[in-house]
């Protein structure tokens, strides 16, 4: 097989990503300049025979978004501990023999990202769906001493929980952590707090607020988290961080961190770092 150095993103729809501008500015920043990282729309359908044919096209991995991130795991030939327990794959390997291997770097990045060590601590996380079981697996594995679900649909919490531990609760209790896992507020719109369980005055009862989504602007409930001043970890630093660990994994090369950032346009005063 000849050299591979393709890698991609695959999604429906995945034209909205910053990892193309994200990964190919590592990747020029570290002389990998036989490189490419590129969108790969694939619909649901057409996945399970389009991904086995990566690596023949020259490709030597790929990240995963919505709404394949389930259906990677179930395809790949091998899978890391996480990946499994997750439920969900975000990264893809393919090897020489053209087999695939699994990984979930969702769940490392958030533990990465935090302020603080969750052990010990606790934690409302707020959804049920892939990202939400990606946290509440890595916080219980960091040993935080209790996790709380919340979800729109309770049944899915309750799910959850059952099989990846956690405590499902319908209200939003007083918490070390909140992490919001659910897709409201993509469109910045102050309606995302009446789509969750707590207002902006609630905010106070958390002592870091985590906030998977992304889009142009910073979401609601970061800005109200940061109008309180209190520690944010947004979307945007998490992309930066998950894709990070896949850049090493893909290239055997440490991440150019603060290049990533520049690209997906992380601003300097955002980060918030582990004390
Ligand atoms: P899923 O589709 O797996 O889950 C969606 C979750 O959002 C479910 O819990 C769902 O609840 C809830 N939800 C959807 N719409 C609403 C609403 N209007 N009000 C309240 N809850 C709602 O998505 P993921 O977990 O994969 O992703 C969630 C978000 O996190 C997305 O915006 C995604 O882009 C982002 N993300 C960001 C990453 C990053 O690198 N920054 C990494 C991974 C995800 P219900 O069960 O009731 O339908």
């Amino acid at each position: 097989m000849k050299t591979r150095t393709r890698l991609g993103v695959l999604g429906w729809p995945v034209r909205h990503s910053r990892s193309p501008a994200m990964h190919n500015a590592a990747l020029r920043f570290r002389g990998l300049t036989a490189w490419r990282y590129q969108l790969l729309p694939v619909a649901p359908e057409l996945f399970e025979e389009t991904v086995p044919a990566l690596p023949q096209a020259g490709f030597r991995g790929a990240n995963v978004t919505i709404p394949h991130k389930e259906h990677a795991l179930e395809l790949a030939d091998t899978a890391t501990k996480r990946a499994r327990a997750i439920g969900a794959a975000n990264t893809l390997l393919f090897d020489d023999a053209g087999q695939i291997h699994a990984d979930n770097t969702d769940a490392p990045a958030i533990v990465a990202l935090l302020p603080f060590a969750p052990a010990g601590r606790t934690a409302l996380v707020l959804g049920a769906g892939g990202s939400a079981r990606a946290a509440v697996w890595a916080l219980l594995d960091g040993g935080a001493s209790d996790v709380m679900v919340w979800n729109r649909t309770a049944e899915r919490a309750r799910a959850l929980c059952a099989e990846l531990g956690g405590r499902a609760v319908e209200v939003a209790e007083q918490a070390d952590l909140l992490v919001h896992c659910t897709s409201s507020g993509l469109d910045g719109s102050e309606r995302m707090f009446d789509q969750l369980p707590l207002g902006v005055d609630a905010l106070r009862r958390y002592a870091c607020v985590v906030d998977l989504v992304y889009g142009d602007g910073r979401t609601p409930l970061t800005r109200a988290a940061r109008a309180r001043s209190l520690p944010v970890i947004d979307g945007l630093e998490l992309l930066v961080a998950q894709g990070a660990l896949a850049f090493e994994l893909f290239t055997g090369v440490p991440a150019p961190v603060d290049v990533m950032r520049l690209a997906v346009g992380v601003a300097q005063d955002r980060a918030c770092a582990r004390v």
